[in-house]
């Protein structure tokens, strides 16, 4: 104990020395990776991240892996490079720093590390030292499948960094996920991932990197909104548009169905609005729908379409929606990277027209595998006869699919059934049915408000890749009793209100017919 103490003491004024003879790393206006990858992204979005001091609005979309996830990936990697030391839970950007160093010094792998100086800061996934030289590797992972230019870029920028702290850079590597494994019976290390040596690569990007951050300096000190369309990939989904696009109303051209390069052609020769859209304007069948809808403020029923898609609708009715996980590394035996795995599921049954709407689910409550569970109840639940109204086909055919290629003693039951599935997304989405209120989109969660007057909007989650996330972190991580039940109950709600949906839904579609 005494020693402990002791070296508490010493570490502790260590670094208030270091700290005080650091002066630089007391500045709070540091370039980091998020904000170099913000301002690589769109330079206006950073520039609001700083002027609000928000470090939310640096990420002004919603990325797909959650940090839990990210969390998860890095501890299998790490098993790469055993004997290394955690740069952990450091209240500071300066005592990350320092805390790093002092692994530095002793040459062992460090995970989580953080270099900084003058402006320039970064996290690293890891830093390795080299065996013949005193020299390191920069290691990243990805939870992807290869890299991007965007990876390029941000390696090159903690590669700068990593060199103005004084680290002789030999390599740069980024591991990406190998989607092929196969986990069987232990997670391979050597397996799962994919190395890439990226130093040649990089060499190419890092005058990039430091033009980036000069012009970062230069842009943050502006005290005017750097007003730059060309960055702007599209303003819809982000955090940021009502600050850069304030007058933007309702039916402007961003909305327009896989408008991309044309919405902001438009809005750049002073088109606002899709119902200002000129009519020589080259526009794809759903686009022209669209802004005829647009102009006349009324839906677009294609009403001998919809009576056919009808036709083929009998009883009993199953309406079937699956919730699932996919995790770069597998969390269950016999599957892949990336691979989804129904984890919950909500069945509402209609017998015959005149029957009760019954209710069904099933949602995980353990790390066990859940697809034969699943099976179990499906084949009990779901006869021959009838149809099996899902939302996107492909989807929910494929976790059934793929279920039963490992349990083939289902395979008699989904043969029987599998021919029974009806899409009833097809209507909206070849625009059969078109709402202004779908703002372009042929999404559950855009048609039901549309055509019903329903929402998500009481609901706790909001759509499939926060169910995803949300039991994912329910499956991995440490969480009272009381969360527990919390989440069980929102992903239960969230994933019975997906079938009630399409009840609704097949409900408002029978009724444009009579
Ligand atoms: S609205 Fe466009 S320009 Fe503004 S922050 Fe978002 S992406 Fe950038």
């Amino acid at each position: 104990m005494p020693f402990r103490f002791l070296l508490n003491f010493f570490q502790n004024n260590f670094y208030r020395y270091y700290k005080k003879h650091n002066p630089r790393f007391l500045s709070h206006s540091y370039l980091t990776k998020q904000k170099f990858l913000s301002f690589y992204r769109c330079e206006v979005s950073a520039w609001i991240g700083v002027q609000n001091n928000n470090f939310k609005t640096y990420n002004n979309r919603k990325f797909h892996t959650s940090s839990s996830e990210y969390r998860q990936i890095r501890r299998v990697l790490q098993q790469l490079y055993p004997g290394g030391k955690e740069v952990r839970y450091a209240k500071s950007i300066e005592e990350s720093i320092f805390v790093t160093s002092k692994y530095l010094k002793k040459r062992i792998p460090v995970y989580s590390a953080s270099l900084g100086k003058d402006e320039l800061f970064s996290n690293f996934d890891l830093l390795i030292p080299s065996k013949n030289s005193d020299s390191w590797s920069i290691v990243s992972v990805k939870s992807q499948v290869s890299f991007k230019k965007e990876n390029l870029t941000e390696l090159a920028y903690q590669k700068l960094v990593a060199e103005k702290f004084g680290l002789n850079i030999e390599d740069v590597l980024l591991y990406t996920i190998n989607s092929d494994y196969f986990y069987r019976k232990k997670i391979e290390v050597h397996k799962i991932f994919i190395k890439n040596s990226l130093i040649k690569k990089i060499d190419g990007e890092f005058q990039n990197a430091i033009e980036i951050c000069n012009k970062y300096f230069q842009t943050i000190h502006s005290k005017t909104l750097p007003k730059n369309l060309e960055t702007c990939k599209t303003p819809i989904g982000c955090s940021n548009k009502d600050i850069c696009f304030p007058d933007l109303k309702d039916g402007n051209v961003f909305d327009l169905r896989e408008g991309k390069s044309l919405s902001k052609e438009l809005y750049k020769s002073g088109i606002i609005y899709l119902k200002d859209i000129p009519s020589e304007t080259e526009l794809t069948h759903k686009q022209l729908v669209q802004v005829q809808c647009e102009r006349t403020g009324k839906e677009h029923i294609k009403i001998e379409n919809i009576e056919r898609f009808c036709r083929d609708i009998t009883y009993p009715l199953y309406f079937l929606d699956f919730e699932t996980i996919n995790p770069a590394i597998p969390l269950f035996k016999k599957s892949k990277p990336f691979q989804h795995i129904p984890t919950q599921f909500s069945l509402h049954v209609k017998l015959s027209k005149e029957s009760p709407l019954l209710h069904h689910s099933f949602l995980l409550r353990n790390k066990k595998d859940p697809r034969k569970k699943i099976l179990k109840h499906l084949e009990k639940l779901i006869s021959s006869t009838g149809k099996i109204i899902v939302y996107d086909a492909v989807f929910e055919r494929r976790c059934l699919n793929e279920s039963v290629e490992l349990y083939p003693e289902f395979k008699d039951w989904w043969e029987k059934v599998s021919k029974n599935i009806i899409d009833i997304s097809l209507p909206f989405k070849s625009f059969h049915y078109y709402n202004p209120i779908q703002k372009g989109h042929a999404s559950l969660k855009a048609v039901l408000p549309a055509l019903t007057g329903l929402d998500y909007n009481s609901l706790v989650i909001h759509n499939g890749g926060e169910a995803n996330q949300e039991f994912y972190k329910y499956l991995t991580t440490k969480m009272s009793w009381l969360e527990k039940k919390k989440l069980r109950q929102n992903m239960e709600e969230y994933c019975k209100m997906d079938t009630y949906a399409l009840v609704e839904i097949l409900n408002s579609l029978e009724k444009l017919l009579i």
